[in-house]
């Protein structure tokens, strides 16, 4: 395994969502983690409410902090997508990395 598998597993993340890029920071003390998660491009969402599968409608950039991630401060960077469902509109899908019980943060 090297170490985008082992971060992939650590965040949960599960298609279409991949780590796509990865910046350590030691420069600073303690180290800065910052991991730039994408999906790919045309991907479909599950609607939050029936999760039924929904193209995007509009992303907007987010970054999520983890307190403690292999002693590093870890921040997540991702474009968060909203989906259009026929049946319930436009709602922001939830991701793998901030269901609750994760150490994520916004
Ligand atoms: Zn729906």
């Amino acid at each position: 395994m090297d170490a985008t598998q082992i971060l992939t597993l650590g965040l949960g993340l599960e298609a279409p969502w991949i780590l796509k890029d990865q910046h350590l920071d030691t420069s600073v003390s303690p180290h800065r983690l910052d991991l730039y998660v994408e999906a790919e491009r045309g991907s479909l969402y599950p609607c939050p409410e029936c999760g039924k599968a929904c193209p995007a409608h509009d992303f907007a950039d987010k970054t999520w902090r983890h307190l403690n991630f292999f002693q590093h401060h870890c921040y997540l960077h991702a474009r968060v997508p909203r989906t259009k469902c026929p049946e319930h509109g436009v709602k922001r899908i939830e991701v793998p990395w901030a269901r609750p019980g994760s150490d994520f943060t916004l």
